[in-house]
């Protein structure tokens, strides 16, 4: 039997992928609301993949090798390129076998290009969130008789065989009991430590007060109990940052309202940065500005396509976004001193009209049409990307560099592909190494049967 420990979207793909080989599957997760809280459920749940039969449908001519391209430029190459290369040749094969074998309704994203992306490689489910492709998967996961559901279980530990490959794990229930169970190769796909303060002080003190927006059980633990029976970790230092969360909600603002035109704007009325660059690496900025927030400002067209995605329905549902049919009265309401923000505006009249932009952004699309719209908004951090050290089947390596037979990780419980701190991280990272290393995992333990 395999043991999958996390039900997040690396979990499920590889207890279902496993399944799929004819392995009998026991998922272990910690959380009863794991289908709405884990990290893959609070996502936009944006899956890149390259090559698929949605893009082709779509006429989106795409390759595995752009998208490698995209992912080592944008981390400066500084990540396991082999892993990097195998989660990016079988994305394609991924995302075809969701909707295939497993009737996922993903469609891909041609509204707009994310920050660093040479071509439309998203897909993603109708209402564009993580919780619905979440959802989906459990719905698969529970209908199929080889995984049993064992929720409310934590693992806490890793046993192994006198040669060393891991043949047990030591979980612990609710109630505080706690038992060993024999597993013929185990998958941790418990996400990273962003939950865990003295992890992220250690690593990441840069981001320790700033909002944390992930799963509240991203405590490391998976990590921890792999690092007990020897295994190395690396990038520890890497994360995913977010630049627009809503500060008023605390809802994620799609970053579509900067990509499709829109700026970001600090309490003084200063922009302060190319907001395209990526808004993960802008969150830490973000938390430098004035009261640690900023608002971001866009036109109607901008808005027109952020309401395509839910999460940004629900934060203008529930009243952060404010609609102004003037600037400059949107500038004194909001309490912009009058000259920061009459050169903002200037600025951004003649970046429109094709001047070089002082913070070097290329990309700001027509002139903005009224009426105009303002959300304000601060950085978090989302999730931790280093961790585990994986090869490209995701099994676990340990210190020395050798396979320690039975043990893999994906998600954000492995080291991920994206260099190190926060600006390496491309959009879709994260789902990539979870579901794709999760897969990976599943056909390299089930010998591909
Ligand atoms: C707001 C937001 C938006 C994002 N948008 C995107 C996006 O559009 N595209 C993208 O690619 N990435 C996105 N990401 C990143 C992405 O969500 C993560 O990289 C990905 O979800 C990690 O998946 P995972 O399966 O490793 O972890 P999770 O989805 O968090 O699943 C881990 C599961 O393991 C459980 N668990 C933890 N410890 C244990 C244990 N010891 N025993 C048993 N169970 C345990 C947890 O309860 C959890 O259910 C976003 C992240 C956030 C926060």
């Amino acid at each position: 039997m395999v043991i999958v420990a996390g039900a997040g979207s690396g979990g499920l793909v590889a207890a279902l992928a496993a399944a799929d080989q004819g392995a009998d599957v026991l998922l272990l997760e910690v959380d009863k609301q794991a289908h709405v809280a884990c990290n893959s459920a609070r996502s936009t749940g944006m899956v890149m993949g390259a090559g698929t039969y949605l893009q082709k449908a779509a006429g989106v001519d795409d390759a595995w090798q752009d998208l490698l391209a995209d992912v080592l430029r944008k981390n400066g190459g500084d990540c396991a390129q082999d892993v990097a290369e195998a989660l990016c040749r079988n994305s394609g094969a991924l995302v075809d076998w969701l909707v295939d074998a497993h009737g996922l309704p993903l469609t891909v994203v041609t509204d707009f290009r994310y920050p660093g992306h040479s071509n439309y490689h998203m897909h993603a489910m109708p209402n564009r969130t993580g919780r619905e492709l979440v959802e989906g998967l459990w719905n698969v996961a529970r209908g199929n008789s080889r995984i049993t559901v064992a929720e409310g279980v934590k693992l806490v530990g890793l046993g192994c065989s006198p040669d060393g490959a891991v043949n047990r794990v030591h979980v612990r229930y609710l109630d505080g009991s706690d038992d060993w169970v024999d597993a013929d190769g185990v998958v941790l796909a418990t996400n990273g430590f962003g939950g865990r303060r003295d992890w992220v002080r250690e690593y990441i003190p840069q981001m320790l007060e700033a909002l944390y927006f992930g799963g509240p059980y991203s405590d490391g633990s998976g990590i921890e109990a792999a690092i007990e029976v020897g295994a190395g970790i690396s990038y520890m230092d890497a994360y995913q940052g977010h630049a627009t969360v809503s500060a008023d909600t605390g809802i994620l603002v799609s970053y579509s309202v900067v990509m499709t035109g829109g700026i970001l704007v600090n309490a003084r009325g200063d922009r302060f940065d190319d907001e395209t660059r990526g808004y993960s690496e802008l969150a830490e900025v973000m938390t430098r500005q004035p009261q640690g927030v900023a608002f971001a400002i866009f036109d109607h067209s901008t808005y027109t396509v952020a309401r395509r995605f839910n999460d940004f329905r629900e934060v203008d549902e529930m009243g952060s976004v404010r609609v102004w049919h003037s600037l400059a009265g949107m500038g004194s309401t909001l309490g912009f001193e009058a000259e920061r923000w009459e050169n903002t505006l200037r600025m951004l009249h003649e970046c429109q009209q094709g001047h070089q932009d002082p913070f070097g952004r290329s990309n700001y699309g027509p002139e903005w049409q009224p009426p105009w719209y303002s959300v304000k908004v601060q950085g978090a951090l989302l999730h931790t990307q280093g961790g585990l050290t994986v090869n490209r089947s995701a099994q676990v390596l340990s210190v020395d560099g050798t396979p320690i037979h039975g043990l893999y990780a994906c998600g954000g419980a492995a080291a991920g592909i994206s260099g190190q701190g926060a600006a390496g991280y491309l959009s879709g990272n994260g789902l990539l190494s979870a579901m794709g290393l999760g897969y990976l995992a599943a056909r390299s333990l089930t010998g591909g049967r």
